[in-house]
């Protein structure tokens, strides 16, 4: 079996499994006032200050800057753009669907276009930000793309911001483990982060607040997360989150070079079985681990089918929206011809991917192809 879809979900690291293992054993509510209630509660702090240090920004500061654990990126991603559904919000028309669905429910979302390449048009962020009469804005644009990994100028983006009064969002779901994200540096106001991305559990994701901002939970209840999201904290996966970050974080380097040196070679090599296959977003900045490829005539579906059975496992574009067979507004939106959008695949390796995985995956193509 080869996997080779590491943006829908990856492996657990090993690192995590041996923390999960011993503290599966534990009663873990980080409510109770007895002593594993504080050793729950230490848990979680102990991955607030993780993702503070692999993110570079400054927990302890004050008592604005936080991280708001959630069940998932798409509940963070809800989570602040539900906070200003009065206000005005500006987003790219390749977010995902967690943010993007919000505008069927709000007249107030307005949906900036994005390039071929799939990058945010920044003269209409601009203009649209000065049409605006609303005294409060947000705009939200993510770091990198799940289908074309491609990387949106976020600096840029916070430089318009500024100029209007503007909070800034920015969906990191793809980027960490994967290019360096340094909240700081880049200077947003909020970020989402999603601990299955990286080598965490499926159930805990997190959105960071690095702004003076008072946010009013959508889950109300239990005085849990400062009364931002009440629930009982996922103690366990989010203790994995944390681990899974600083990992991450510790060798990034590492697994960028390994990556890219694997996307080229996929790439490379599928262009010399299929001379006209397209590559999205091939010429701007993209993430190191996804390769979006349009092959013209071939249903991306068949080839989704076909690999599966010789037992290597790639997606047709975004995996979350598999389910529901719908076309791809990612690539609706960058103007894709239909029959490109039919055809195209995602490829994601991980950071551990072994070259002997991508030579198997470019034979079987080839055999793939052939039978075509
Ligand atoms: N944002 C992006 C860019 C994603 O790729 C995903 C999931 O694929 C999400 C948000 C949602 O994250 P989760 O799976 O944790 O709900």
């Amino acid at each position: 079996m080869i996997y080779l879809d590491h943006n829908s979900t990856t492996y657990i690291a090993s690192e995590v499994k041996l923390l999960v293992s011993k503290l599966v054993n534990e009663p873990l509510n980080a409510s109770s006032i007895h002593s594993k209630g504080r050793f729950s509660k230490n848990l979680i702090e102990e991955a607030r200050n993780q993702i503070a240090s692999a993110l570079c920004f400054d927990i302890n500061s004050n008592n604005y800057v936080q991280v708001i654990f959630t069940s998932s990126g798409t509940e963070a991603n809800n989570l602040i753009i539900r906070n200003f559904l009065e206000s005005e919000v500006f987003i790219s028309a390749t977010e995902h669907d967690s943010i993007l669905e919000q505008q069927f429910y709000t007249p107030n979302i307005k949906l900036i276009s994005v390039d071929n390449n799939g990058l945010i048009n920044l003269e209409e962020l601009e203009s649209a930000l000065a049409k605006s009469t609303s005294s409060r804005k947000l705009i939200s644009v993510m770091l990198a793309n799940n289908e074309s990994g491609v990387i949106q100028p976020i600096k840029k983006i916070v430089a318009i911001a500024k100029k209007f009064g503007a909070y800034t969002h920015s969906d990191c779901v793809q980027g960490v483990g994967k290019i360096p994200v340094n909240i700081s540096e880049l200077g947003i106001d909020f970020a989402t982060i999603s601990g299955h991305k990286f080598g965490g559990l499926i159930g805990a994701a997190a959105l960071i607040i690095n702004t003076k901002f008072i946010l009013r939970p959508i889950i109300r209840g239990g005085g849990q997360e400062r009364g931002a999201r009440a629930g009982t904290e996922n103690v366990l996966a989010i203790a994995g989150l944390g681990l899974a970050i600083e990992m991450a974080s510790r060798n990034l380097l590492e697994r960028y070079e390994n990556m890219s040196n694997l996307q080229k070679k996929i790439e490379e090599g599928v262009k010399s079985v299929i001379p006209n296959i397209k590559i999205i977003g091939k010429d701007v900045e993209r993430l190191p681990n996804t390769s979006l490829i349009v092959i013209p005539g071939f249903d991306a579906e068949i080839q989704l089918i076909a690999l599966d059975l010789r037992g290597i496992q790639i997606s047709s574009g975004a995996a979350c929206s598999n389910n529901n067979n719908k076309r791809s507004r990612v690539l609706t939106a960058m103007r894709l011809e239909d029959s490109d959008i039919k055809s195209a695949i995602r490829i994601s390796c991980s950071h551990k991917q072994k070259e002997q995985d991508i030579n198997i995956f470019l034979e079987t193509f080839a055999e793939v192809y052939k039978t075509k």
